[in-house]
C-alpha cells in the first residue's frame, strides 16, 4: 500500500466524519431483533448467522434459535440434531456446531459469563476477528473494528485503498484505516453504521452515492472511481462434482435416507443415497435416461437388466427416466445431482440408513441439496404416480 490516505485526515476531519456518520446511523438504522439490546449472546448468535446469509432470512432463524436456546447454558447442553434442525436451511453447518462448542467453553472456562476482552472472546470456537470486533464494540463499547466485506468495501472506497481484499495480509491495512476513524465513544454504533451503509447504499456494483452521508469524505467518489474498489483478485472457481441420487421407495411408502459421515461436509445430516460418478458418466446418464418429447413422466419401471446402473448391489428396480437435475454451490464445490426413482423389490437395510415416510422427513436434518431433491421429486411425482 503506497498511499495511506487516511493518515492525511486532520483531527477535525475525523470528528466531523464521526458526527455525520453516527447522526445518519441513529436516524436511519434498521430495526433488527438483535439490536433490541447489546447482550453479547444475541450479538454473537446474530453475527454468526449473518455470515453468508441475508438479514431478511436471518430474522426468522434468530427468533427460533432464541426460543429454543435462550441462554448460553441451553446452547451448551443442546442436542446436536435439534440444533442442526433449528439451523436447517442456513447452510455452513459447522457454524452451528461451533456455537455449541463455544457455549461449552464459556460454561467451563468463563463460569458461564460471556468473556469481555477481545483476547478472550477470540479464544472461542468459530469466533474470528470480525465477530470479535463486533461483540467487543457493540456489547462492551471497546474501540475494535469489525472488518467484513461491507466495511472493506466502504473503507476501500473512502480512502482508495488498493490492497487486495482476498489476501490475508491486507487485513492489517483495513484494520489500521478503520481504527483511525472509529469513534472511541460509540464504536459499536459506528461498526453497525458501516454494516448498514455497505448493505444499503455503498453496494458492490451500483453504489447510491447521491444518498450517501459520507460522500464528502469519499475519495473514490471524488475521483469517480467507486467501482474500482475494493480490489479483489479472481475467486477460485468451485470444483464440479457429479452424483446420481436415488429416491428409493419400499412397499410401505418409505424412502431410504442415509446419514453422512461424522465429520466433513454436511456431517451427520441426512440425504437420499448418492453415488459419485465422473462428468462423462453423468452426461451419459443424462442423455440415456432423459425425458423425451411427449413422454409423460410416469413411474414406469424397467426390468432390472435394462435399468440404469445405480447402486447395483441393492435390490431396486429403477424408473426409466431420470427426475431431472439439481445443482448446489458450496464455497469450494459445485454439486450436480441427477435424481432417479427406484422401488425396492424386497426389504433391505444399509449401514447408517433409515427408512422414512415423507411425513417423517421433518424429523431429519436435511442439507439444502437434499431439500432441493425432495422438491424435485415431489414436483415430478405430481405428474403421475402409479405402480
Ligand atoms: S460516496 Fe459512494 S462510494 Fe463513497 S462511501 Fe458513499 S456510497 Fe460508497
Amino acid at each position: 500500500m503506497k498511499n495511506e490516505t487516511w493518515q492525511g485526515w486532520t483531527e477535525a476531519e475525523i470528528a466531523s466524519f464521526q458526527g455525520i456518520f453516527l447522526n445518519w446511523y441513529h436516524q436511519e438504522k434498521r430495526n433488527l431483533p438483535w439490536r433490541a439490546n447489546t447482550n453479547p449472546y444475541n450479538i454473537w448468535i446474530s453475527e454468526i448467522m449473518l455470515q453468508q446469509t441475508r438479514v431478511d432470512t436471518v430474522i426468522a432463524y434468530f427468533y427460533r434459535f432464541m426460543e429454543e436456546f435462550p441462554t448460553i447454558k441451553d446452547l451448551a447442553e443442546a442436542d446436536e440434531q435439534k440444533l442442526l434442525k433449528v439451523w436447517e436451511g442456513l447452510g455452513y453447518y459447522s457454524r452451528a456446531r461451533n456455537l455449541k462448542v463455544a457455549a461449552q467453553q464459556i460454561m467451563e472456562d468463563f463460569d458461564g459469563e460471556f468473556p469481555e476482552t477481545p483476547d478472550e472472546i477470540s479464544t472461542l470456537k468459530g469466533i474470528g476477528p470480525y465477530t470479535t470486533g463486533a461483540i467487543s464494540s457493540i456489547s462492551f463499547g471497546l474501540p475494535e473494528p469489525a472488518i467484513d466485506g461491507n466495511i472493506q468495501r466502504v473503507v476501500s472506497r473512502l480512502f482508495e485503498i488498493d490492497a487486495d481484499i482476498t489476501k490475508a495480509s491486507s487485513r492489517k491495512i483495513f484494520d489500521a484505516a478503520t481504527r483511525t476513524i472509529l469513534s472511541p465513544e460509540q464504536p459499536g454504533e459506528m461498526n453497525q453504521a458501516f454494516m448498514d451503509l455497505g448493505s444499503s447504499i455503498c453496494t458492490p456494483t451500483s453504489p447510491k452515492c447521491e444518498l450517501c452521508p459520507i460522500q464528502n469524505f469519499c475519495l473514490a467518489y471524488k475521483n469517480d472511481r467507486q467501482t474500482e474498489f475494493p480490489v479483489k483478485s479472481k475467486k477460485i472457481k468451485p470444483k464440479d462434482v457429479y452424483y446420481l441420487a436415488g429416491a428409493i421407495e419400499n412397499s410401505k411408502e418409505e424412502f431410504l435416507l442415509m446419514q453422512r459421515p461424522e465429520t466433513g461436509l454436511l456431517a451427520k445430516m441426512w440425504q437420499f443415497p448418492l453415488q459419485e460418478i465422473s462428468k462423462e458418466e453423468y452426461e451419459e446418464f443424462q442423455k440415456t435416461w432423459q425425458k423425451e418429447d411427449n413422454d409423460q413422466l410416469t413411474l414406469d419401471l424397467v426390468a432390472e437388466d435394462l435399468s440404469p446402473r445405480i447402486f447395483d448391489e441393492w435390490p431396486v428396480v429403477w424408473q426409466k427416466r431420470h427426475f431431472g437435475e439439481i445443482r448446489h454451490v458450496f464455497s469450494h464445490l459445485r454439486w450436480h445431482v441427477l435424481l432417479f426413482y427406484g422401488r425396492a423389490t424386497k426389504n433391505f437395510t444399509v449401514e447408517n440408513s433409515r427408512w422414512a415416510t415423507q411425513e417423517q422427513f421433518e424429523h431429519f436434518v436435511f442439507p439444502k441439496p437434499q431439500q432441493k431433491l425432495v422438491e424435485q421429486f415431489n414436483k415430478n411425482q405430481k405428474v403421475d404416480k402409479h405402480f
